[in-house]
C-alpha cells in the first residue's frame, strides 16, 4: 500500500474527537487479535463461538453500548457506530452479532420494556451472560412486516404466542427473544406488541438454517412458537403497533451505515496491498491505468460513505435522526460496499475467490447486509416517499 490512505485522503481523522479515535482502536485491535486469525475459519465452517465472544464483547462493552443504565456503556451514537465499522471490517457476522444483541434485543427492551424486564435482563446482556435475539421476520412477511402472522391470544391473565419466525440471528443460541405478535382485540391490547420470551419457556424451538453462502460466522435460526404459554408481563409495556419494531430496526440500520464502510475499507486496503505486489506483465498490478481507474473510483465511494455515515452519526447525537435519513445512509453505504468488494475480487484474480484474503467473504456477506435491516428497494422507497410525499409501497 502507498503512503496514503482514503482516510487520509478525505481528512477522516479531522471529522473525529480522540474518544471516538480511542473507541475505534481498541475495536480494531480486539478485532486484529482475537477476531482475523479466527474469522475465515469460522465462515468456512459456518459457526461462531457465540458464548465465548459474547463475554469478551460484553467485557469491551460493546453490547448496548449507546444505551444508558443497566451496565451499558452509554456512549454517543457516532462511537458506537465506529464500534461497528471497525467489527464489519472483520467480518459483517460479527458486526450483525453486536447489532443484534444491543441495536435490537437490549434496545427493544430499554426503550419500550417495563423496569423489571429491564432489571432482569439488560445487565445479563450488556456483560454478555445472556443472548438475545429479535423475532420479527416471518417466512411469507420480510419486507412487509406488519402482515405478519404470528398471533398472541389472552388466556386469563396469560398470553399465549403462536407462530413461525424466519432468519432470526442468534435465534439458536440465545436465551431470550424478543417476538412481535399480532394480539386479538380480545386481549384488551391493540395491534402489534412485542413480547420478551425466556428462550426456554415451553412450546418455544429455534432451529438452525443451514447452508448459508453468506454471513456464514452468524448463527441464523427459524423460531416456533407452538402455543408458548407467557405471563402478563412479559409484553413490553410501551410499544404498541409497528413503531416497535420499526424504532430498533432503525437502531441497527444506524449501525449498519458505519459497518459497511469497515467491511469496504478492508476491501480496498487488501487490494491495495494484492496489486502493489502482484506482477503482471513484468510490473506490478497497482501500475497499470485499468487498476488505478478502478483503486481511485473505490477511494472516492468509500470516502463518501464514511463522511455519510459520521454526518448522520453528528445528526443522531445532536438528537433525533429521521427513519429516512438513516434509509439514505444504509441504501448508499451498503450498495457502494458490495460494489467495491466485487470490484476488489477482480483485482485478486484467482486468488480473490479463497478465503486467504476477506475480499470475497466480505462480497458474500453484503449480500445479507444488502436484504436484511430493509432491502434497498425498501429504502428507496422510504427515501423517495419523503421527497414526493407518496407511498409506493403498495
Ligand atoms: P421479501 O420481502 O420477500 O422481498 C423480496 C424482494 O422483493 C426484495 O428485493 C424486496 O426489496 C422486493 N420487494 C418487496 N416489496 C417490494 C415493494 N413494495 N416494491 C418493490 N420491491 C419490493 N429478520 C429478523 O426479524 N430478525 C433477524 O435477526 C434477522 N436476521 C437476518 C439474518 C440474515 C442472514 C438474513 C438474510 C435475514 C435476516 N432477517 C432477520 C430477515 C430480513 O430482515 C428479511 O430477509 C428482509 O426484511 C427481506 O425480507 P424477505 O427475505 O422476506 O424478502
Amino acid at each position: 500500500m502507498g503512503a496514503t490512505t482514503v482516510e487520509d485522503l478525505f481528512g477522516i481523522d479531522r471529522l473525529l474527537t480522540d474518544d471516538e479515535k480511542a473507541i475505534a482502536r481498541t475495536v480494531a485491535d480486539f478485532g486484529a487479535k482475537r477476531l482475523r486469525p479466527h474469522v475465515a475459519d469460522w465462515f468456512e465452517a459456518g459457526t461462531l463461538p457465540a458464548r465465548d465472544l459474547a463475554v469478551e464483547l460484553g467485557a469491551l462493552g460493546l453490547f448496548g453500548m449507546h444505551l444508558d443504565g443497566y451496565g451499558c456503556a452509554g456512549t454517543t451514537a457516532t462511537q458506537y457506530g465506529l464500534a461497528c465499522l471497525e467489527a464489519e471490517a472483520v467480518d459483517s457476522g460479527l458486526r450483525s452479532f453486536i447489532s443484534v444483541q444491543g441495536s435490537l434485543a437490549m434496545f427493544a427492551i430499554h426503550r419500550w420494556g417495563s423496569e423489571e424486564q429491564k432489571q432482569r435482563w439488560l445487565p445479563d446482556m450488556a456483560a454478555g451472560r445472556a443472548l438475545g435475539c429479535f423475532g420479527l421476520t416471518e417466512p411469507d412477511f420480510g419486507s412487509n412486516p406488519a402482515g405478519m402472522r404470528t398471533r398472541a391470544r389472552r388466556d386469563g391473565d396469560d398470553w399465549v404466542l403462536s407462530g413461525t419466525k424466519m432468519w432470526i440471528t442468534n435465534a439458536p443460541v440465545a436465551d431470550v427473544a424478543v417476538v412481535w405478535a399480532q394480539t386479538d382485540a380480545a386481549g384488551g391490547s391493540r395491534g402489534i406488541r412485542g413480547f420478551v420470551v425466556p428462550t426456554d419457556t415451553a412450546g418455544f424451538t429455534a432451529s438452525e438454517i443451514r447452508h448459508k453462502m453468506s454471513l456464514r460466522a452468524s448463527i441464523t435460526g427459524e423460531i416456533v412458537l407452538d402455543d408458548v404459554r407467557l405471563p402478563a408481563d412479559a409484553m413490553l409495556p410501551e410499544a404498541e403497533g409497528m413503531r416497535g419494531p420499526l424504532s430498533c430496526l432503525n437502531e441497527a440500520r444506524f449501525g449498519i451505515v458505519f459497518g459497511a464502510v469497515g467491511a469496504a475499507r478492508d476491501c480496498v486496503n487488501t487490494a491495495l496491498d494484492y496489486a502493489g505486489t502482484r506482477e503482471v506483465f513484468d510490473k506490478p498490478l497497482s501500475g497499470f491505468q485499468l487498476t488505478q481507474g478502478k483503486l481511485a473510483d473505490m477511494a472516492v465511494e468509500l470516502g463518501k460513505a464514511y463522511l455519510l455515515a459520521i454526518q448522520l452519526g453528528r445528526i443522531k447525537d445532536g438528537g433525533a435522526i429521521a427513519p429516512e435519513q438513516v434509509s439514505l445512509g444504509k441504501l448508499n453505504n451498503v450498495r457502494e460496499a458490495i460494489a467495491i468488494a466485487r470490484e476488489c475480487r477482480t483485482i485478486l484474480g484467482a486468488n480473490g475467490i479463497t478465503l486467504e484474503y476477506p475480499v470475497i467473504r466480505h462480497a458474500n456477506n453484503l449480500e445479507s447486509v444488502l436484504t436484511y435491516e430493509g432491502t434497498s428497494e425498501m429504502h428507496q422507497l422510504m427515501i423517495a416517499k419523503a421527497l414526493t410525499g407518496q407511498d409506493a409501497f403498495r
